[in-house]
């Protein structure tokens, strides 16, 4: 054989065996155990949603999904790694819409781009943004708890998970629109940071709903108004913003898996078929709506759907937040 040709036979030889290889991971995939970062701490919102859906998608792939927390940079330094880890199919990450959105206009030197370093997977929860205190607030409802908070905006704290976190902008958010700057108290999560709630050591918190349910079961912390449009069937008795009378102040956050950008299109793929089993199963819609989570509709759980919210979604919190950004 010629010598150029024999190496072009070599080469393609290479390129087809490598092909081959990848193409017989993915259809093995998984062959051991998955691990999906969450970047806060655990008991918060990111942490449970990403538990009730991993628990069924590890039935469905015949694999463990070890969840590990790594806290941070607001989940942003959670969402460095994963943007840094193998594309294997063996690290995601339960990213956000601060992690994925809202961090961007934050933090002018993200050292990730939510865009192109990351392949999505699916959109696993809505997550309405509930307004909340500690129990012994004295605003007794949302009219007179944003007379309160302007009149004392020097002493007021509000509870967040760090810069970018979804409870650290949507409070931003809602400050922009009474137009004060309470001092905020960073968390590693809201999990933590409901603790210091319910302990009456910050005042006010903007939380995903998931975390906000169980202790207004309780009585731990009181709940002003839910962010949205509707009332929320597990909280009935919260009024909307606009009952409450700020209609201005909506946001429903979300919750979704990522991994690393060029993960093999199979194994997306695979991951993206367990997530929606999970979320058509009957014991893990019951648990996400219980704790007032949103479940996607069918059309909304396709890679491609959540690649067009997270473009979608760096639009808007470009557009509401850079004016204000620190
Ligand atoms: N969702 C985060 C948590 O799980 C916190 C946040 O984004 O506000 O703790």
């Amino acid at each position: 054989m010629h010598r150029v040709s024999r190496v072009l036979a070599a080469g393609t030889l290479a390129a087809l065996t490598g092909v081959g290889a990848i193409a017989a991971q993915a259809e093995d995939y998984p062959i051991r155990s998955i691990t999906m970062i969450v970047p806060f701490a655990a008991g918060g919102p990111t942490d449970v949603v990403a538990r009730i859906v991993t628990a069924h998608m590890a039935r469905t792939l015949g694999k463990s999904i070890i969840i590990e927390n790594v806290v941070g940079g607001g989940g942003t330094t959670a969402t460095i790694r994963a943007a840094r880890a193998a594309n294997d199919g063996y690290t995601l990450i339960a990213g956000h819409m601060g992690t994925h959105a809202a961090a961007v206009p934050l933090y002018p030197n993200l050292a990730y781009d939510p865009e192109k370093d990351f392949a999505p997977v699916a959109l696993l929860a809505g997550t309405p943004i509930v307004i909340l205190a500690r129990k012994d607030f004295p605003p007794r409802d949302f009219r007179e708890f944003m007379v309160y908070v302007k009149d004392h905006a020097d002493a007021v704290k509000a509870a967040h998970a760090g810069v970018g976190s979804v409870s650290q902008v949507a409070c931003q958010l809602l400050d922009s629109i009474l137009d004060i700057k309470p001092a905020g108290v960073a968390f590693n999560g809201t999990g933590p940071a409901m603790n210091a709630l319910v302990a009456g050591r910050a005042d006010y918190m903007c939380d995903q709903i998931a975390n906000a349910v169980p202790q207004i079961g309780l009585g731990t912390i009181k709940a002003y108004a839910v962010a949205t449009p509707e009332r929320n069937a597990a909280l009935p008795q919260i009024p909307t913003s606009s009952e409450a009378g700020l209609p201005a102040f909506q946001v429903q956050a979300w919750n979704a898996i990522f991994a690393p950008k060029g993960t093999p299109a199979p194994v997306i793929a695979r991951l993206n078929a367990a997530a929606v089993k999970a979320l058509d199963d009957e014991a893990v819609r019951r648990r996400l709506l219980e704790l007032g989570n949103v479940i996607p509709q069918p059309s909304e759980r396709t890679p491609e759907a959540l690649a067009a919210l997270v473009k979608s979604e760096i639009k808007r919190w470009n557009s509401v937040l850079k004016p204000a950004a620190h």
